[in-house]
């Protein structure tokens, strides 16, 4: 059986006594606080001060119009099937002059985990994450997005989304 004994005891130091009988850790923390209290500030009074965005923030989806009003979106469902949250549901039908269209395009972002998989998917650049991030919902249902939500987006913001997409355009 080990005869080992413990001392609990620590042994006296008359330096770590030294130091804390003259305050030494708090006049450290003091000259920090000091030092940062008149270096630039990297803080910013949100929301009235914002910090500038990348042209390719991924914020809240819009669908957008070509100029002459019509639909970008041909219901080709790239979008839907990429979206790895399956957060987008889309039916289509065919309108009576051959083209196709959505007659539902539902994002519900609850599920969404803005990946950006579906702006990217697109070959119309019709389904886009915009710039826009402050918005909330208080209920569950009010962050589910129909297609009319989305393309009042694209309209309302369609000047911002093409300046963004024009910027980042070099370096695709
Ligand atoms: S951003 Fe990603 S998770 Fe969100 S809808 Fe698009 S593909 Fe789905
Ligand atoms: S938004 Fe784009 S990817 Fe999605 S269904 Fe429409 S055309 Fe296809």
């Amino acid at each position: 059986m080990s005869t080992q004994t413990l001392n609990p005891t620590p042994a006296f130091s008359l330096k770590d006594f030294l130091s804390s009988f003259a305050l030494i850790e708090l006049f450290k923390g003091m000259a920090i606080t000091g030092k940062y209290m008149f270096s630039r500030k990297i803080t910013v009074q949100f929301p009235e001060e914002k910090t500038p965005l990348s042209p390719r923030f991924r914020g809240l989806h819009a669908l957008r119009r070509y100029e002459n009003g019509e639909e970008r979106c041909i219901a080709c469902k790239l979008c839907e099937a990429v979206c790895p949250a399956l957060a987008i549901t889309i039916e289509s039908d065919q309108r009576t002059d051959g083209t196709r269209r959505t007659t539902r395009y539902d994002i519900d972002l609850t599920k969404c985990i803005f990946c950006g998989f579906c702006e990217e998917s697109c070959p119309v650049d019709s389904i886009v994450e915009t710039h826009i991030l402050e918005y909330h919902g208080e209920k569950r249902g009010d962050l589910y997005f129909t297609k009319d939500m989305l393309l009042a987006v694209g309209d309302r913001y369609e000047p911002e989304i093409a300046a963004r997409k024009a910027q980042d355009a070099k370096y695709r």
